[in-house]
């Protein structure tokens, strides 16, 4: 036994009645950046189901240099895999989405965000810029960010939303817009 067990038993009955999903295009042509919060899980939230949008989760869903760089990686797949089942010129939207009641936001508290320094490694910049404090504030900053690399694709689109912990909605904060430089200077 182990704490897997019961979920390894609904893994069970999942595979009862799998259908297999080849690799394809993501069919909602959305890739969600969210918190790692067990409350904010996009597959209940969104209602995503599988093979229709890769979730890339962090604290406070944070567009970090690795998210960017995953994200990357995705634009790249999808260009070399699937050429000639999406649009030339148009890959996928990020959805940015940050959270109220965020387990980050205790990290705006600078005894606690001392102590978190010690216990984690990070520096205590570090730790307050990783801070979700207000998501509506924190989710414009990262979509910024996002359209502002140069390793995020001109052909993927970026948006953000705010996802409140009391009532289950999702807003949209920043609609979807492409990074303003001519298409192909992605990496360049
Ligand atoms: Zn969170």
């Amino acid at each position: 036994m182990t704490r897997m067990t019961p979920l390894l038993e609904r893994n069970e009955q999942f595979a009862r009645d799998y259908v297999f999903v080849p690799l394809g295009p993501p069919t909602a042509q959305v890739v969600v950046v969210t918190c790692l919060d067990h409350r904010v899980d996009p597959a209940a939230v969104l209602g995503l189901k599988l093979g229709e949008a890769p979730v890339i989760r962090n604290a406070g869903g944070r567009v970090t240099q690795p998210v960017i760089e995953d994200i990357a990686y995705l634009a790249f797949l999808a260009e070399q895999l699937f050429a000639g089942q999406i649009a030339a010129d148009r890959l996928f939207e990020v959805a940015v989405i940050h959270h109220t009641q965020c387990g980050t936001s205790l990290l705006g508290d600078p005894g606690f965000r001392h102590q978190a320094a010690a216990a984690t490694g990070q520096s205590e910049a570090a730790l307050e810029a990783a801070a979700v404090v207000d998501p509506h504030v924190t989710v414009k900053t990262d979509v910024e960010r996002l359209l502002a690399s140069p390793l995020i694709s001109p052909k993927v689109s970026v948006s953000g939303h705010v996802y409140d912990i009391d009532t289950g909605r999702v807003t949209t904060t920043v609609d979807a817009r492409y990074p303003e430089r001519p298409a192909g200077s992605a990496g360049q």
